[in-house]
C-alpha cells in the first residue's frame, strides 16, 4: 500500500498542503487494502472519511513525501480506532472474580479459557478455576478438563445432566468455597448466532455477574464481524474482544470492524493452538498487518534515525540478490546493534516470523554479534569476500585470532549461509527488503 500511495504522490511535484483530490485519490488505495484485509464496508467508510478530513490541507513536513504524509496519517488513524495501547484483564474486584467466554462455536473460547487460566496462574499467580458450560457439544466438559490437567489448572468437576445454568451456580460457589482469585465460565457456542444461544448466555451472565465478558473470534471471520461483535454486546453486554488464529492468513481486519462498531477494546490474541499462544494486542502490529506492510513504518522510523540511507540502499540491492559476503555481514552488524539488533529487524518484515525464532534460538544476542565481529575481523579480504575457500586449518587460525573455538566460526558460517539463503527469498517476494528500502 506505502508504495501504490508513494506513486500516486511521486507524479506531484507541487509542495504545500495536501488538497482534496490529493486526497481521494489515495482513499481509493486505503479503501481497496482496508478490504481486501476484510474490513467490514461501512467500517471502511467511516475510517475513511476521518482520514480524508485529518488529511486535507495537512502541510506536507519537509523531508518527507506527500505519498509517505498521508501512510503516516492512514496509519496513526489506524493505531488510534484499534485502541491506542493494550488493556490487560481487569481483576479489580471482589474474588472469585468471574470471567465469561462468550463467542461462536470453533471460534477458540475452550482454548483461550486455558490459555488465560494458565497465565494467570504462572505469571499473576492467580488461584484460577475453569467451568464448562458448555452441555451441547459431546465431550466438550470433558475437552476442558483435559486442559486444565495439562496446564496445572483446577476445573469444575463434571456432574453430567445439568444445564449451563446449574452449572454456572455451581461453579461460582464452588469458586467461592474453594478461596479462588478467578473463575473463568466457558459458554456453549453455536455455528450462529441464535435466539435461544442468546438466551442460554443471559441466564448465564444474570446467574454469574462477570466482570470481564470476553467475545472470542476468529481473526478470519470477514464481513460477519460487525454482525457478531454488535449482536453479543448488544445482547449480553461484552467488556472485550480475543481474537484468535491471528497466526493464519487473516490480515486483522475484524479487529478493526469490532473494535469500531462496539466501541471494545481488542484484549487478546491468539497465536497458536498451544497453551503458550496467547499474546496482549498490540494495535501497531494489526495496523500494520492489515496496511500489508509488517512494521515497516517503525522500521521505517528508526531506520532513518540511524542508518546512512544510501549505504542501506545498496546493502538491500546486495541482500535481496542473495550476494552478500562476510564483509556485508559484519557491517551489517554493527548497523544491526543500532536498531535493536538483527532479530528486531527482522521481526519487523511481513513473513519472517519463524526466521526470527530460528535467530532468537541461536542467542544472536550482542555479545554474540560481537564475537562473531571478531571472528570476521580475524579473515583475510579474500576469505571474506569468498567464504568457500576456509578450510579446516584457515578456521583454527580465524579461531585462535579471535579467540573463539571452530566450532563457533562453523556456525559463523552456516548461519551467513542461511541467512544468504533467505535474503534471496525474502528479496524477490512481496513487502521484501528491496522494496522496503524502496528500490523494488
Ligand atoms: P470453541 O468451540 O470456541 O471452544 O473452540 P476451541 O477452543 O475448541 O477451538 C477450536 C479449534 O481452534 C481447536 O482445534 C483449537 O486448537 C484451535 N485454536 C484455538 N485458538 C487458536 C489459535 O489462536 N490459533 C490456532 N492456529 N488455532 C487455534
Ligand atoms: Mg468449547
Amino acid at each position: 500500500l506505502s508504495d501504490r500511495l508513494s506513486g500516486i504522490f511521486d507524479k506531484l511535484t507541487r509542495r504545500g498542503a495536501l488538497t482534496d483530490s490529493d486526497v481521494s485519490e489515495a482513499m481509493r488505495e486505503v479503501r481497496r487494502a482496508l478490504i481486501e484485509a476484510d474490513v467490514a464496508l461501512d467500517v471502511v467508510k467511516s475510517f475513511t472519511d476521518r482520514v480524508k478530513e485529518k488529511a486535507v490541507g495537512q502541510e506536507v513536513v519537509r523531508s518527507v513525501t506527500p505519498g509517505q504524509m498521508v501512510v503516516k496519517i492512514v496509519h496513526d488513524e489506524l493505531v488510534r480506532t484499534l485502541g491506542a495501547e493494550a488493556e490487560p484483564i481487569d481483576l479489580q474486584s471482589v474474588p472469585p472474580v468471574p470471567i465469561m467466554m462468550v463467542g461462536l462455536q470453533g471460534s477458540g473460547k475452550t482454548t483461550t479459557t486455558a490459555k488465560i487460566a494458565k497465565r494467570l496462574t504462572e505469571r499473576d499467580k492467580r488461584k484460577v478455576l475453569m467451568a464448562s458450560l458448555d452441555t451441547r457439544r459431546p465431550a466438550a466438559q470433558e475437552q476442558l478438563e483435559v486442559l486444565g490437567k495439562q496446564t496445572g489448572v483446577d476445573t469444575l468437576p463434571i456432574i453430567k445432566g445439568q444445564t449451563p445454568q446449574q452449572i454456572a451456580t455451581r461453579a461460582i460457589q464452588a469458586a467461592k468455597l474453594g478461596g479462588y482469585d478467578v473463575v473463568i465460565l466457558d459458554t456453549a457456542g453455536r455455528l450462529h448466532i441464535d435466539d435461544e444461544l442468546m438466551r442460554e448466555t443471559e441466564q448465564v451472565r444474570d446467574i454469574a455477574q462477570p466482570h470481564e465478558t470476553l467475545l472470542v473470534a476468529d481473526s478470519l471471520t470477514g464481513q460477519d464481524a460487525v454482525n457478531l461483535a454488535r449482536t453479543f454486546d448488544q445482547r449480553i453486554g461484552i467488556t472485550g474482544i480475543v481474537l484468535t488464529r491471528i497466526d493464519g492468513d487473516g490480515r486483522g481486519g475484524a479487529a478493526l470492524s469490532m473494535r469500531a462498531v462496539t466501541g471494545k477494546p481488542i484484549k487478546l490474541l491468539g497465536t497458536g493452538e498451544k497453551l503458550d499462544g496467547l499474546e496482549d494486542f498490540h494495535p501497531e502490529r494489526v495496523a500494520g498487518r492489515i496496511l500489508g506492510m509488517g512494521d515497516v513504518v517503525s522500521l521505517v522510523e528508526r531506520a532513518a534515525e540511524n542508518i546512512d540511507q544510501e549505504k542501506a540502499q545498496a546493502m538491500a540491492k546486495k541482500l535481496a540478490k542473495g550476494q552478500f559476503d562476510l564483509q556485508d555481514l559484519s557491517d551489517q552488524f554493527r548497523q544491526m546493534q543500532k536498531i535493536g539488533g538483527m532479530s528486531g529487524v527482522l521481526g519487523m518484515l511481513p513473513g519472517i516470523g519463524k526466521m526470527k525464532k530460528q535467530l532468537d534460538a541461536a542467542n544472536l544476542d550482542d555479545k554474540l554479534l560481537k564475537r562473531q565481529t571478531a571472528i570476521i575481523s580475524s579473515m583475510t579480504t579474500q576469505e571474506r569476500r569468498n567464504p568457500k575457500v576456509l578450510q579446516a586449518s584457515r578456521k583454527r587460525r580465524i579461531a585462535a585470532g579471535s579467540g573463539t573455538t571452530v566450532q563457533e566460526v562453523n556456525q559463523l558460517l552456516k548461519m551467513h549461509r542461511q541467512m544468504a539463503d533467505m535474503m534471496k527469498v525474502v528479496g524477490k517476494g512481496k513487502g521484501g527488503l528491496a522494496k522496503l528500502f524502496g528500490i523494488g
